[in-house]
C-alpha cells in the first residue's frame, strides 16, 4: 500500500487530518529530507529522506518497499499532484514491472501553494486561472513560454511554480518580458514567497514595477488578468480579487 501525500504550504493547520492519518498509519515514509522534517517523528516509522532531486527514484524506491509488504507514505509539499511526487509514481508504474500495477496507491490531497498564496491575496482565483510551472528541468524553455503568453492572450489569472532558483536565476525576468507586451503594465503581480511558514512574506506590486529578482525557490508569483480588481487600503496591503464576471 502507498499513500501519496500532500503536506499543505508549509504550515501544520493547513495539513489535513486525512494526511495526518495517512502519515500516523505508515510503516515508511519517503520525500525530500525538507519535507519529511515537517513531520513529527513515530517511533518504529523508517524514514527513507533524499536529497536526491531525481523524483523517479524516489518513486521507484516507495514502489519496492510497499511490494515487499510495507506501508509507505511519499511526502509532498503542497498537493502531491501538483507538480510534484504523485507523477513520478505513476510515471513509474507504468514503466514498472506487473507487480507495481497490483498495488493500492491512495493520493491524499492537500492545500497547494496556489491556494494558500491566493487566500492571503484576497481572491484573485474567483473566474478562470491557469496554474503553470516555469521549471524548464522537464519541457523546454520555448513551450513554458508559448504557454505562458497563450493563457495570458487568454485572459486567464497565471499562478507560477518554480518561478525562480538557484539553478535557474534568469527565467522569471524573461517570462515578465514575454508577458508585457501581452498585457497592460498596470496589471497586478503578487509575490507570495513561503506562505503559512514563519518567514512568510507577500509583495503586491504591478507589471511595470514587478521585479523578478523577488522571487526564490519558495515563492508563487501570480499574475492577474485584466478583471483583476485591487482594493487599495490605508496603511496595508491591497485585496486583489476576481470579479465573479468576465
Ligand atoms: N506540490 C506543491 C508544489 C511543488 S513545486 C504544491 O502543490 O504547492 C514547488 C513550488 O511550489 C515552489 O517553487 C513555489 O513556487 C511553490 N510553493 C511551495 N510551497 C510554497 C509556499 N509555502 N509559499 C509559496 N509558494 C510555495
Amino acid at each position: 500500500m502507498i499513500s501519496i501525500v500532500g503536506l499543505g504550504p508549509g504550515a501544520l493547520s493547513m495539513q489535513t487530518p486525512q494526511a495526518t492519518e495517512a502519515l500516523a498509519a505508515a510503516t515508511d515514509l519517503v520525500g525530500y529530507a525538507t519535507y519529511l522534517d515537517r513531520v513529527p517523528p513515530r517511533p518504529g516509522q523508517v524514514r527513507h529522506a533524499s536529497d536526491n532531486r531525481v523524483e523517479l527514484d524516489r518513486a521507484r524506491h516507495a514502489l519496492g518497499l510497499a511490494v515487499e509488504g510495507r506501508r509507505v507514505a511519499v511526502v509532498s509539499s503542497g498537493d502531491a499532484g501538483v507538480f510534484a511526487m504523485a507523477s513520478a509514481v505513476f510515471e513509474a508504474v507504468e514503466a514498472g514491472p506487473a507487480e507495481w500495477r497490483a498495488l493500492d496507491i491512495e493520493v491524499v490531497p492537500g492545500i497547494s501553494a496556489v491556494f494558500a498564496a491566493a487566500a492571503r491575496l484576497g481572491a484573485p482565483l474567483g473566474h478562470d486561472f491557469c496554474v503553470l510551472s516555469l521549471s524548464d528541468n522537464l519541457k523546454p524553455w520555448p513551450l513554458v513560454l508559448h504557454r505562458l503568453v497563450a493563457a495570458a492572450s487568454a485572459g486567464f489569472v497565471l499562478a507560477l511554480y518554480n518561478a525562480a532558483s538557484h539553478a535557474r536565476p534568469w527565467q522569471l525576468g524573461a517570462a515578465f518580458d514575454a508577458l508585457r507586451p501581452v498585457l497592460a503594465s498596470t496589471i497586478p503581480v503578487a509575490f507570495a514567497t513561503a506562505i503559512s511558514r514563519p518567514d512568510e512574506a507577500i509583495e503586491v506590486t504591478t507589471l511595470a514595477a514587478a521585479d523578478a529578482a523577488r522571487a526564490d525557490m519558495r515563492t508563487l508569483v501570480l499574475i492577474g488578468s485584466a478583471a483583476t480588481r485591487t482594493i487599495e487600503r490605508p496603511g496595508a496591503r491591497p485585496y486583489l480579487y476576481a470579479p465573479r464576471r468576465a
